[in-house]
Formats: C-alpha cells, sequence, structure tokens
C-alpha cells in the first residue's frame, strides 16, 4: 500500500511532489510520485530480483 504523504523530489520524473518511498533490499531507498509509481514498483522489483539471484549465485559459490 503507498501512500503519498511525504513532501519530497520524485526520483523517477525529478519533479517535486508528495511522494512515496521505495525501498530497496540493499537498504537504499528512492522516493516516487504518484505519477511515477506503477514505474518505481517495476524498477524496485527488477533490481531486488537481480539483488536476490546475484546473491544466490554468490552464496552457492562459496
Ligand atoms: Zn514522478
Amino acid at each position: 500500500m503507498h501512500t503519498f504523504t511525504i513532501e519530497g523530489f520524485c526520483d523517477w520524473c525529478q519533479t517535486p511532489s508528495f511522494v512515496t518511498k521505495h525501498e530497496y533490499i540493499d537498504g537504499l531507498c528512492h522516493h516516487s510520485c504518484e505519477k511515477c509509481l506503477s514505474f518505481a514498483i517495476m524498477d524496485v522489483k527488477q533490481f531486488n530480483q537481480a539483488e536476490i539471484e546475484f546473491r544466490n549465485r554468490s552464496s552457492a559459490q562459496s
């Protein structure tokens, strides 16, 4: 559930707006406005999936 209560800056369209927080698996976070929400969700999901795959591969090798 995403709420747009943070007054900030959208990391996707680079526009000041009310934004929601997206957290990455590695501890980073980005913010997106309502307009960019679907892009943001997709981006974060892809990043996290790649990161999980990378971690699985690294742990399999060691
Ligand atoms: Zn935006």
